[in-house]
């Protein structure tokens, strides 16, 4: 399975059955556009705009990321852009933004804790910059997700925070549009929580890097303890299954947009676990949409139901490997 030199297929691919899967590409960097386009990427299933505040002295104003946003849209004129709020905290430092030394940081400031907290001004200027992206000439695909949720209450506030900024832009007489919003499953708190997640979002994206981090205890970035950090673990997969009912039952789309998503060996598994879109490294792309094109839907859901009912990773590995 998995051929490195798959062909590159540019429009949307579906299984042999005929169900259509979104495979789209995450991207850390305007470089990156290009190659994901070349890749037969269907549109952007992570824009880490955090990106756009690294590597300089201070945070970009609204004009420069309105500029970042709708050059992405450009790159993709048919297809669907999700960019993420900015995550920073954890193991995405900033240093001008003077944050406290944590002891835990992957437990700490981060993400929407961050946007909705000490770095709210941040958070008004990329809501405004998106919400007038959304209405730019190829904004109606823009899709916006927060990332590191924990608690509805966040979710509720950051869609306050939206509908406020829509207003301010409202009364200040400048075009703006409402994105698709989303939040990120990256917290077991989340995973438990998407049903009411859901139903107050159009989306939800598996970040598994983070939510296999969170669900295993253990820190995604620890050499000395790698082998625990497998999204195969059957506590993961059914964190992932719970999370796709979770959206199923509540008229929302579901994503997988950590690095699971591009490992064209576990594509039928994401398939039949019920996924809308993977996105990953553009890199991958053409495999795993050869992979979606070569699986079945039903064949994939008998391999995902055999993958939950497993008690430990080397059942689930067996299962896979037989299938
Ligand atoms: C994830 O956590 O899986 C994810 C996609 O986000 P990041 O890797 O940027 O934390
Ligand atoms: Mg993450």
């Amino acid at each position: 399975a998995g051929g490195v030199d798959a062909p590159v297929v540019e429009e949307t691919v579906s299984t042999a059955d005929g169900v259509e899967i979104e495979v789209a590409a995450n991207i850390g960097g305007e470089a990156e556009l290009d190659p994901a386009v070349a890749r037969g990427a269907d549109g952007i299933g992570l824009f880490r705009s955090e990106f756009l505040f690294l590597d300089r002295e201070s945070p970009p104003d609204e004009a420069e990321q309105y500029d970042a946003i709708t050059t992405a849209l450009a790159a993709f004129p048919d297809d669907r852009v999700v960019v993420r709020t900015l995550d920073i905290g954890g193991d995405k430092a900033v240093p001008y933004l003077d944050l406290p030394e944590e002891t835990n940081p992957f437990l700490g400031q981060r993400g929407i804790r961050l946007s909705l907290g000490a770095h709210s001004d941040l958070f008004e200027t990329q809501l405004r910059a998106l919400l007038r992206a959304a209405a730019s000439e190829h904004g109606d695909d823009l899709a916006v997700m927060f990332p590191m949720a924990t608690q509805i209450e966040e979710v509720a506030a950051a869609i306050e925070r939206v509908e406020s900024v829509a207003a301010d832009l409202d009364g200040e007489g400048v075009d703006y549009a409402m994105p698709e919003l989303g939040v990120m499953i990256e917290t077991p708190a989340a995973a438990f929580l998407a049903d009411s997640l859901a139903e107050r979002l159009d989306f939800l994206s598996i970040g598994t890097n983070d939510l296999t981090q969170y669900v295993m205890a253990v820190d995604r970035e620890n050499d000395a303890v790698a082998d625990y950090h497998d999204p195969l673990h059957p506590a993961v997969l059914r964190a992932i299954d719970r999370t796709v009912s979770a959206a199923d039952g509540n008229d929302a789309w579901v994503g997988m947009c950590g690095e699971m998503a591009g490992d064209p060996d576990l594509t039928a598994l994401l398939v039949g676990l019920g996924l809308d879109e993977l996105s990953m490294s553009a890199v991958t792309v053409p495999a795993v949409k050869q992979q979606v094109q070569e699986t079945a839907t039903s064949a994939a859901r008998d391999l995902a139901d055999d993958a939950l009912a497993c008690e430990t990773r080397a059942e689930v590995l067996d299962v896979l490997d037989e299938s």
